[in-house]
């Protein structure tokens, strides 16, 4: 899904660049409110405030004459009066700063299931069925019982099966934004998930890098 990032702050912009393409969303980012009037079609648009030539509210004003693309505002103004003018002139939600990635991709999920009401089916892998929405796993058919953090392990590394994750950015999507500490949680989630899956998934340990879902 093609996502437009309008913010003029470039760690922010880095990072949250980096963030949103390992959930697989490919992302422009521009700088300028200019830039991002004249960027093109996108599926999505993140747009900060405070821009350098002109306030991001006027580009959430001008890309909402333009169309209907869902708006998530990024702001540094905490004050509810923001807010409030975000939404009203057509943003369809906000993050305040400072916000980790997975804040923001929990909104954009929200905001596409509000403007997409026509809901994707299940993904099949093999014998395996993810269902994002409902947070639900089939194994030939039959629930596999998961506990929150299994099915978020199972669902990231899914998002690209056969591509090796290192523990650093499993750690980072699934548990917490910045993880330096010890990985340990994540070889235990991986041996559960490992059983409970049995021959259907393979999660194979790419040994000194990370992980990577195997599915037949
Ligand atoms: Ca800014």
């Amino acid at each position: 899904m093609r996502v437009l990032l309008v913010e003029d702050d470039e760690p922010i912009a880095e990072s949250l660049t980096r963030g949103l393409s390992r959930y697989g969303f490919e992302v422009q980012w521009v700088r300028t409110g200019a830039e991002a009037l004249t960027a093109g079609d996108f599926a999505m648009v993140l747009v900060d405030l405070g821009l350098p030539d002109m306030d991001g509210l006027d580009v959430c004003r001008e890309l909402r004459a333009r169309g209907d693309v869902p708006i998530i505002v990024i702001s540094a103004r905490s004050d509810e009066v923001d807010r409030v003018v975000g939404l009203e002139i057509g943003a369809d939600d906000y993050v305040t700063k400072p916000f980790g990635v997975r804040e923001v991709i929990a909104r954009m999920r929200a905001v596409l299931r509000r403007v997409q009401p026509a809901q994707p089916e299940p993904e099949a892998h093999g014998r395996v069925r993810i269902d994002r929405r409902a947070r639900r796993v089939h194994l030939d058919g039959g629930e596999v019982e998961l506990t929150p953090k299994e099915f978020d392990l199972l669902a990231f590394l899914a998002e690209e099966p056969g591509a090796v994750f290192t523990r650093e950015q499993i750690m980072e999507a699934v548990w917490d934004e910045n993880w330096f500490g010890p990985t340990k949680t994540l070889d235990v989630h991986v041996g559960v998930l490992r059983r409970k899956l049995g021959d259907a998934a393979s999660l194979e340990t790419v040994r000194g890098v990370g992980f990577r879902l195997v599915l037949p």
